[in-house]
Protein backbone atom coordinates (compact mmCIF):
# COMPACT_ATOMS: atom_id res chain seq x y z
CA UNK A 1 0.00 0.00 0.00
CA UNK A 2 1.50 3.56 -1.28
CA UNK A 3 0.75 5.94 1.85
CA UNK A 4 0.58 9.86 0.94
CA UNK A 5 -0.27 11.38 4.28
CA UNK A 6 2.58 10.31 7.28
CA UNK A 7 2.31 11.08 10.95
CA UNK A 8 5.69 11.11 12.90
CA UNK A 9 5.72 10.29 16.46
CA UNK A 10 8.86 11.21 17.95
CA UNK A 11 11.72 13.78 16.08
CA UNK A 12 14.74 12.57 17.45
CA UNK A 13 18.07 12.01 14.94
CA UNK A 14 16.22 9.30 13.17
CA UNK A 15 12.70 10.48 13.17
CA UNK A 16 13.50 13.74 12.18
CA UNK A 17 15.55 12.27 9.27
CA UNK A 18 12.63 10.35 7.92
CA UNK A 19 10.22 13.74 8.40
CA UNK A 20 12.49 15.36 6.25
CA UNK A 21 12.89 12.81 3.46
CA UNK A 22 9.64 12.03 2.99
CA UNK A 23 8.77 16.07 2.67
CA UNK A 24 11.65 16.02 0.00
CA UNK A 25 9.81 13.20 -1.56
CA UNK A 26 6.69 15.55 -2.01
CA UNK A 27 4.49 13.88 0.65
CA UNK A 28 2.97 15.78 4.05
CA UNK A 29 4.31 14.93 7.33
CA UNK A 30 2.77 16.09 10.29
CA UNK A 31 5.58 15.69 13.04
CA UNK A 32 4.75 15.47 16.63
CA UNK A 33 6.73 15.44 19.80
CA UNK A 34 6.59 16.66 23.38
CA UNK A 35 10.18 18.58 23.31
CA UNK A 36 9.58 21.83 22.32
CA UNK A 37 13.36 22.28 21.05
CA UNK A 38 12.78 19.41 18.79
CA UNK A 39 9.47 20.77 17.17
CA UNK A 40 10.82 24.12 17.23
CA UNK A 41 13.76 23.03 15.25
CA UNK A 42 11.23 21.31 12.81
CA UNK A 43 8.38 23.01 12.60
CA UNK A 44 9.70 25.57 9.09
CA UNK A 45 10.79 21.99 7.13
CA UNK A 46 7.51 19.91 7.78
CA UNK A 47 3.95 20.12 6.47
CA UNK A 48 2.67 20.83 10.23
CA UNK A 49 4.81 20.13 13.50
CA UNK A 50 3.46 20.02 16.68
CA UNK A 51 4.14 19.75 21.00
CA UNK A 52 2.17 16.73 22.23
CA UNK A 53 2.97 13.63 24.26
CA UNK A 54 2.15 10.81 21.78
CA UNK A 55 0.69 8.73 24.68
CA UNK A 56 -2.81 10.63 25.54
CA UNK A 57 -4.85 9.38 23.26
CA UNK A 58 -7.28 12.44 23.06
CA UNK A 59 -4.36 14.32 21.96
CA UNK A 60 -4.28 12.02 19.29
CA UNK A 61 -7.82 12.64 18.22
CA UNK A 62 -7.64 15.99 18.55
CA UNK A 63 -4.72 15.49 15.89
CA UNK A 64 -7.42 13.56 13.59
CA UNK A 65 -4.48 10.78 13.17
CA UNK A 66 -6.89 7.92 12.43
CA UNK A 67 -6.74 10.12 9.17
CA UNK A 68 -3.39 9.39 8.58
CA UNK A 69 -2.43 6.71 5.94
CA UNK A 70 0.88 6.29 7.59
CA UNK A 71 2.33 6.51 11.49
CA UNK A 72 5.60 5.80 12.13
CA UNK A 73 6.57 5.86 15.87
CA UNK A 74 10.18 7.15 16.23
CA UNK A 75 10.59 6.37 19.48
CA UNK A 76 13.15 4.39 20.57
CA UNK A 77 14.37 4.53 24.88
CA UNK A 78 11.22 5.41 26.41
CA UNK A 79 9.65 1.32 25.44
CA UNK A 80 6.34 2.38 27.67
CA UNK A 81 5.80 5.49 25.24
CA UNK A 82 6.76 3.58 21.83
CA UNK A 83 4.40 0.74 22.86
CA UNK A 84 1.22 2.89 24.52
CA UNK A 85 1.78 4.90 21.06
CA UNK A 86 1.65 2.35 19.19
CA UNK A 87 -1.60 0.90 20.62
CA UNK A 88 -3.23 4.30 20.04
CA UNK A 89 -2.14 4.68 16.58
CA UNK A 90 -3.59 1.13 15.69
CA UNK A 91 -7.03 1.35 17.62
CA UNK A 92 -7.63 5.06 16.13
CA UNK A 93 -7.14 2.81 12.94
CA UNK A 94 -4.29 4.39 11.05
CA UNK A 95 -3.59 2.05 8.24
CA UNK A 96 0.03 1.10 8.34
CA UNK A 97 1.95 1.79 11.44
CA UNK A 98 5.82 1.49 11.53
CA UNK A 99 7.75 1.36 15.11
CA UNK A 100 11.46 1.51 15.59
CA UNK A 101 12.44 -0.85 18.32
CA UNK A 102 15.95 -0.62 20.50
CA UNK A 103 15.90 -4.41 20.93
CA UNK A 104 15.10 -7.40 19.48
CA UNK A 105 12.31 -7.67 22.46
CA UNK A 106 11.09 -4.26 22.16
CA UNK A 107 10.55 -5.48 18.30
CA UNK A 108 8.63 -8.60 19.05
CA UNK A 109 6.41 -6.41 21.69
CA UNK A 110 5.48 -4.32 19.15
CA UNK A 111 4.96 -6.98 16.95
CA UNK A 112 2.87 -8.82 19.17
CA UNK A 113 0.20 -5.63 19.70
CA UNK A 114 0.07 -5.12 15.52
CA UNK A 115 2.73 -3.01 14.37
CA UNK A 116 2.60 -3.73 10.66
CA UNK A 117 6.40 -3.22 10.02
CA UNK A 118 9.41 -2.81 12.86
CA UNK A 119 12.30 -0.69 12.35
CA UNK A 120 15.72 -1.20 14.06
CA UNK A 121 17.78 1.41 12.64
CA UNK A 122 21.06 0.74 13.38
CA UNK A 123 21.07 -2.97 12.92
CA UNK A 124 19.31 -2.44 9.43
CA UNK A 125 21.74 0.38 8.65
CA UNK A 126 24.72 -2.01 9.50
CA UNK A 127 23.28 -4.27 6.94
CA UNK A 128 23.01 -2.03 4.56
CA UNK A 129 26.20 -0.66 4.92
CA UNK A 130 27.78 -4.16 4.22
CA UNK A 131 25.79 -5.37 1.52
CA UNK A 132 27.39 -1.48 0.15
CA UNK A 133 30.80 -2.17 0.94
CA UNK A 134 31.05 -5.59 -1.02
CA UNK A 135 29.22 -3.92 -3.71
CA UNK A 136 29.52 -0.78 -4.25
CA UNK A 137 27.52 -0.31 -7.57
CA UNK A 138 24.31 -1.93 -5.53
CA UNK A 139 23.05 2.38 -4.31
CA UNK A 140 19.76 1.44 -3.55
CA UNK A 141 20.25 -1.80 -1.34
P1 LIG B 1 17.21 9.14 17.94
O1 LIG B 1 18.21 8.03 18.02
O2 LIG B 1 16.24 9.02 16.83
O3 LIG B 1 17.81 10.51 18.04
P2 LIG B 1 16.90 9.17 20.72
O4 LIG B 1 17.45 7.84 21.13
O5 LIG B 1 17.75 10.38 20.86
O6 LIG B 1 16.34 9.04 19.24
P3 LIG B 1 14.36 8.57 21.71
O7 LIG B 1 14.20 8.26 23.14
O8 LIG B 1 14.32 7.44 20.77
O9 LIG B 1 15.63 9.47 21.52
O10 LIG B 1 13.20 9.62 21.36
C1 LIG B 1 13.09 10.18 20.11
C2 LIG B 1 12.16 11.38 20.23
O11 LIG B 1 10.88 10.96 20.71
C3 LIG B 1 12.65 12.45 21.20
O12 LIG B 1 12.73 13.69 20.51
C4 LIG B 1 11.60 12.48 22.31
O13 LIG B 1 11.36 13.80 22.79
C5 LIG B 1 10.38 11.94 21.59
N1 LIG B 1 9.42 11.32 22.51
C6 LIG B 1 9.68 10.42 23.51
N2 LIG B 1 8.55 10.10 24.15
C7 LIG B 1 7.53 10.82 23.57
C8 LIG B 1 6.12 10.94 23.79
N3 LIG B 1 5.50 10.26 24.75
N4 LIG B 1 5.41 11.77 23.00
C9 LIG B 1 6.03 12.48 22.01
N5 LIG B 1 7.34 12.41 21.75
C10 LIG B 1 8.10 11.60 22.51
Amino acid sequence: MKSNQFVVIGLGRFGSSLARELIQLGYEVLGVDKDEESVQEMSQVLTHAVIADATDEEVLRSLGVRNFDCGVIAIGDDIQASILTTILLKDLGVKQVVAKAMTELHGRVLEKIGVDRVIYPERDMGIRVAHQLVSPNLLDY
